[in-house]
């Protein structure tokens, strides 16, 4: 059976929010297609954007718009300054010009060159977006890409599978990742280390790892400071702020380090625990949600659940050594993978479960491990953590990443903390349903799901609270 040999670094992603299908994907197809017209580039003398399906439907709440620019401007997602986005694309509206890869400078009209096609679905994905390309010389060239869930694109025609890397344990299913841990009598994050050695030494991983943890760190502890009115028009309020004032009253400290110990010395309360692990995923898609730089946790959407998981861990649990992040992540991101070689980790194909339900699962699973649970009792975390997501619509409220996704994040990050302390109080063998089963039922359920549930804002509370008529 062939298989999609998928990286820890393909399914986190350092970007800019608030979305990874609808901001990340469309930067990262405007940079491939200017890289694949590299030589081309100086005769481009017009370039007009169509977004199709939910691209189109939800792409301005999103930031498509915006990452479009930037991509097409050639700035890189992952170290742009933040504070830049904002004046670049003021000056490229301003003067109705754009520099196409930071160069040729082209006329640009977004309101016309960038064209929504609300009615229109192209067959092989929703997130469907063509460059139309017109040189010099009067030709024109349509170069389409889809942005397929997570910040993965892929170009008309190309295929996900069988990459050119060789696994030493391939992977399709979750029966799979048991059957290599029990025939090598490892841990899940033992088989993942050895498969990501396919593509760089142990010293790459650890530090690109430690250094996935650093941007999510550096997101929470930047959202629990953050105060204001979130952007999009629907004037939600920030509250990771005022919930870290509140659960810190006296605390001094002036760095991640200090507040870390500030908050471990605060005591272990269920009720003070529970506050915050919300106040971590929150803090992480409140910055998500004003296109600050987060980690793609398999989603933007979804980018608070792990980081909030691995922070309680971390501060409650004792789990604060390099050592304990790395195996953490690299069991996260296995099942991640799983969901998306066998299901989908796109809202637009699978609604809310193919974000926030794998988030969870992810999560649950690299607890559970990191707890000292056994890959059978971390498959079976991520099998209640999805299980108990099973349905979730995306209906974002006018098309913005903002509710119900940023509680729904403290949702999945709680959910996950069950699941890994139910698995880790139960047995395996007595299980009636394994991860695969509902793997396949997730995929099921989003083939059934109609697709206003579908990161259209076509259904849901996207349409019993229309934007403007909100009273946030
Ligand atoms: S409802 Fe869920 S899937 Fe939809 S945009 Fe929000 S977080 Fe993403």
């Amino acid at each position: 059976m062939p298989h999609e040999a998928l990286s820890i670094f393909d399914m986190f992603k350092i970007g800019v929010g608030p979305s990874s299908s609808h901001t990340l994907g469309p930067w990262k197809a405007a940079l491939r297609c200017l890289s694949s017209i590299e030589a081309q580039l100086e005769n481009l003398v017009q370039v007009q954007v169509v977004l199709y399906g939910s691209l189109a439907k939800t792409g301005l709440g999103h930031g498509t718009d915006i990452a479009l620019l930037m991509g097409l401007s050639g700035a890189d997602p992952e170290t742009i300054p933040i504070s830049s986005i904002q004046p670049t694309i003021e000056t490229i509206n301003t003067n109705k010009q754009i520099a196409i890869a930071g160069k040729w400078v082209i006329p640009f009209h977004a309101e016309t060159d960038i064209i929504f096609l609300m009615g229109e679905t192209l067959p092989y994905h929703p997130n469907g977006l063509s460059f139309l390309l017109h040189y010099k010389d009067g030709s024109q060239k349509a170069d389409t890409y889809y942005s397929i869930g997570g910040g993965f694109v892929v170009k008309e025609g190309e295929t996900t599978m069988e990459k050119a890397v060789q696994l030493p344990h391939p992977i399709n299913t979750a029966l799979d990742v048991k059957t290599w841990c029990q025939l090598y009598g490892l841990s899940i994050h033992d088989i993942v280390i050895r498969n990501e050695q396919a593509w760089r030494d142990t010293a790459a991983i650890k530090h690109g790892v430690l250094h996935l943890w650093h941007i999510m760190a550096e997101c929470i502890y930047n959202g629990c400071h953050a105060e204001g009115i979130l952007p999009g028009g629907l004037n939600v309020k920030r509250r990771a702020y005022d919930m870290n004032k509140s659960l810190l009253p006296t605390a001094v400290y002036s760095n991640y380090t200090e507040w870390k110990a500030a908050i471990k010395a605060g005591g272990n309360s269920f009720s003070y625990i529970l506050n915050w692990i919300n106040c971590f995923a929150l803090a992480v898609n409140e910055q998500n949600a004003s296109f600050g730089r987060v980690v793609t946790a398999p989603t933007n959407g979804a980018a608070g659940v792990i980081p909030a998981v691995l922070q309680y861990f971390i501060i409650f649990c004792d789990g604060d050594s390099e050592e304990a992040i790395l195996k953490f992540l690299l069991t996260a991101s296995e099942i991640g993978c799983l969901f998306k070689k066998g299901a989908t980790i796109s809202a637009a194909m699978g609604g809310c479960q193919a974000e926030i339900g794998v988030s969870s699962a992810m999560a649950a699973s690299a607890l559970a491990e990191s707890l000292g649970g056994t890959p059978e009792q971390a498959l079976m975390a991520a099998e209640i953590a999805m299980e108990h997501h099973l349905g979730l619509t995306c209906d974002p409220i006018g098309g913005l990443v903002q509710i119900p996704c940023i509680e729904r994040n403290s949702m999945g990050a709680v959910k996950a903390i069950t699941a890994a302390q139910l698995a880790l109080q139960g047995n395996p063998h007595h299980a009636k349903v394994s991860l695969d089963h509902v793997i396949k039922t997730m995929w099921e359920t989003a083939l059934d799901m109609n697709s206003k549930y579908k990161e259209t804002a076509d259904g849901g509370l996207a349409l019993q609270i229309p934007l403007g008529l909100s009273e946030c």
